[in-house]
């Protein structure tokens, strides 16, 4: 480096939401790809927003321009460092432009596919609610400085202000997070292309102090996750890597930073890789101890002590009195305590934009609450030092104490509870009982609860809401939907029907604009992937259920057939998931409480005749801790409130679940451990594993592996469903099998819906 190193900013933060406070994001791609406008305006558009975020961090008192992270993605951010060293897949190669380099066109190619290839593979983003694309490569990949995003946006940065701070995921996160190209010899791991990825990133580095970059910021996340190397393997790549990096000559300064936990035993590693600035979690992971940063040497760090993914306030003087640690903790390793700088946890991107756009929430609520904005104050006001330090072990986060918070009714209610509430009888009685009760034939054939949500319902939901219907009318407009769909299930021959969910905007949020300890934004939007946003909720207090929810529908729907209809309900842990929930207490007491509002809908459920029941739990796998050592805790009260909203069912109740994703074999004893009377699972897309998973010794009860993949239009043929029901039967028998596609049809149309059911029932008819 030729001019002297001007060192980080007092106040940082690690990234901030993309898709602009209207949504400004998700519109103009909408617009783009509907063809309403071109590529200009499109360009126009989101650099517009760009300058809207620098201008509104700088206002917020992030002044310095190394102290705005340029976090600005298009589509997903692990895309967009994919592209940048050149990871595209040989099987995209006649889908992209003839120029040498990949601009937006392409990188929307990958990210949502062509007319002849698949978009690359989505998945959660740690344990997040975030999903990235899975980079595809292979030892033929030929890796080069292929998009030139990075650069180009540091260029705009300083042509339309003072610049900012550029940020790519690093390359040893981003080849942990790559999968083997199709067609990889055996034994291929991306890792083996580290020392290629590293040498385009230090051209990337070279071009970005070119540039006039002074820092970038490369983020490591994996580090703070198990992955399949071990912790001493991931230090001596961390050497090839950063520490690669870091040798070079010609590059801005560095901020490596680890977000999403802590790394523990590794920052020596990461410290010697000679960065000039290391990023802690500070929130999931504990203060470093002086041993661990007896290499700190002049390694500015930064304090990752505002929380970037929960939406309360800090608590301020306890993160001070925090700060004040970790800074004698350097002071005595070597170090220069003046050289931390404050900083979130993780990228703002998790959170919304500012709880300044929810005019309709409590006030005591409200001031508790900190969005992305609010955050980046609390940074800023954290690394002024005007707070008066409290105490390093006081709570993290704003004490929540208005009323609704702590309700005496609901505490009692689950101190009270005991081991026998989690049980039911064995399951031979409920298969004797329910067999007598529902006399279904063979092989039932059932779907998983939503149909198509066609335009006139959703007009219908937002009629309501504007006040241009009442609720009479909006219920008769729903009834009107449920007596449709349920003909229609009846025409096809389906044995087990469901009412097709039309009153519900969404599985997490219907049920916590019901509840009691929920409250709903208007404007929390956050970035689910791509253009797609979810407003989850916020669980700020006891849960409790003032009045049945979804009797009424249910009931509806079972008065207009002789068929069993199924009622539908949200799992305790995919409601926590999905939603933004109270830290004060443990997950599992929270949990808890969902449960008890969920047991007591179940109980009005069968009392009014549903004799079949499920209970959703599509995210009991997403909220698996990133640390292996953390898995059992975790299950074990997961499964435990599943069990506590189920368990009071009747023998002759039939319990169903619901579980939508493929890699299920860390969770399968959990998934037997549920105890439901049936399993619906995805597994059109992973057809053998399943059942090699599903030993019918170990799992004996009823199971339906999905046929039918619903992410896709594709309508399977009566014979394909015949090969995997025929192959299905063979291993659990057809006393315990079921057939139902792989999740809701919500986002399917009706065409493709009808002719894949009626093959569906074909199949199974044949199959019987
Ligand atoms: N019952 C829900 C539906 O059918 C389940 C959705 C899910 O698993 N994500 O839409
Ligand atoms: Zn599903």
């Amino acid at each position: 480096m030729t001019t002297t190193p001007a060192p980080l900013p007092a106040a940082t933060i690690l990234g901030y939401p993309r898709i602009g406070p209207q949504r400004e994001l998700k519109k103009a791609e909408e617009a783009y790809w509907a063809g309403r406008i071109d590529r200009a305006e499109f360009d126009a558009r989101v650099r517009d927003l760009r300058r809207a975020t620098r201008t509104r961090l700088a206002e917020l008192g992030l002044r310095d321009a190394a102290a705005i992270p340029e976090s600005f993605s298009l589509y997903d951010q692990v895309l967009d460092a994919a592209l940048a060293i050149g990871i595209v897949p040989a099987r995209f190669a006649a889908d992209l432009g003839e120029a040498p380099a990949l601009d937006a066109d392409d990188l929307f190619a990958l990210a949502r596919g062509t007319e002849s290839q698949q978009p690359l593979e989505m998945t959660k983003w740690f344990d997040t609610n975030y999903h990235y694309l899975v980079p595809e490569i292979g030892p033929a990949t030929d890796l080069r400085l292929a998009s030139t995003q990075v650069i180009d946006l540091h260029r705009e940065s300083l042509e339309d202000g003072a610049g900012t701070r550029p940020v790519l995921v690093g390359p040893l996160t981003l080849l942990l997070l790559a999968k083997a190209e199709d067609g990889a010899p055996e034994g291929f791991d991306p890792l083996d292309r580290l020392d290629d990825a590293v040498a385009v990133y230090a051209q990337i580095l070279a071009q970005l102090a070119e540039a006039g970059a002074p820092w970038v910021q490369l983020d490591e996340p994996a580090l703070a996750a198990d992955q399949r190397v071990d912790a001493d393997a991931l230090a001596a790549l961390l050497k090839q890597s950063a520490g690669r990096l870091a040798a070079a000559a010609d590059r801005p300064q560095i901020l490596l930073t680890t977000p999403y936990g802590g790394i523990g035993d590794l920052l020596p590693a990461v410290l010697a890789t000679g960065v000039e600035a290391v990023h802690l979690d500070l929130t999931r992971g504990d203060l470093p101890t002086a041993a661990q940063l007896a290499g700190v040497g002049s390694t500015q760090i930064v304090a990752g002590l505002v929380e970037g993914r929960s939406i309360w306030r800090t608590e301020l003087p306890t993160a001070a009195a925090r700060l004040a640690v970790l800074r004698e903790r350097v002071a005595e390793a070597g170090g220069d305590p003046e050289r931390v700088s404050v900083g979130t946890s993780v990228s703002l991107q998790h959170v919304p934009h500012t709880v300044d756009l929810e005019p309709d929430l409590p006030g005591d609520l409200v001031a508790t609450l900190a969005f992305a904005d609010e955050k980046v104050a609390e940074v800023v006001r954290l690394a002024s030092g005007g707070v008066t330090a409290g105490d390093a072990d006081g709570p993290r986060s704003v004490p929540r104490t208005f009323s609704g918070v702590r309700r005496d009714a609901v505490r009692e209610r689950a101190a009270a509870l005991t081991a026998a509430d989690l049980e039911r009888s064995a399951v031979a009685e409920r298969e004797a009982a329910q067999r007598e009760a529902l006399g279904l034939p063979d092989l039932p054939t059932t779907t998983i609860g939503s149909f198509p949500q066609i335009p006139a319902v959703r007009r219908a939901r937002a009629d309501l809401v504007a006040g241009r219907i009442d609720e009479g009318e909006y219920r008769h407009l729903m009834e009107d939907e449920i007596a449709r769909v349920i003909d229609l299930q009846e025409k096809l021959g389906l044995d087990v029907l469901v009412h097709g969910e039309p009153e519900r905007n969404d599985m997490v949020q219907y049920f916590a604009e019901n509840l009691d300890g929920f409250a709903v934004t208007r404007n929390g939007w956050v970035q689910s992937y791509g253009s797609r946003c979810t407003r989850p909720s916020i669980l700020f207090g006891d849960v409790s259920r003032p009045a049945p929810i979804t009797v009424s529908w249910s009931t509806y729907a079972q008065s207009l057939t002789s068929k069993p209809v199924k009622g539908m309900l949200t799992g305790p842990v995919t409601i926590l998931a999905w939603s933004f929930v109270r830290d004060d207490q443990p997950l599992a007491e929270t949990a808890n409480q969902v449960a008890l509002a969920l047991r007591d809908e179940v109980a009005d459920l069968e009392a009014a005749g549903i004799g079949i029941i499920q209970v959703d739990e599509p995210a009991l796998r997403e909220l698996l801790p990133l640390r292996a050592d953390a898995h059992e805790a975790y299950l074990q009260w997961s499964v435990d409130s599943f069990r506590l909203a189920t368990a009071g069912a009747d023998d002759a109740t039939q319990i169903h679940t619901h579980l939508c994703y493929s890699e299920f074999n860390e969770v399968i004893d959990a998934i037997d451990a549920l105890n439901a009377d049936v399993t619906s699972i995805e597994a059109a897309r992973s057809r053998g594993e399943i059942l090699e998973a599903l030993d019918p010794e170990r799992f004996a009860r009823g199971i339906g592996p999905g046929v039918w993949d619903i992410h896709s239009p594709r309508v399977p043929s009566v014979e394909e469903i015949t090969e995997i029901l025929a192959a299905a039967k063979e291993r659990v028998g057809s006393a315990r099998l079921w057939v139902n596609p792989d999740c809701g049809l919500k986002t399917r149309g009706y065409e493709e819906t009808e002719a894949s059911l009626a093959n569906l029932v074909e199949a199974a008819r044949a199959v019987r």
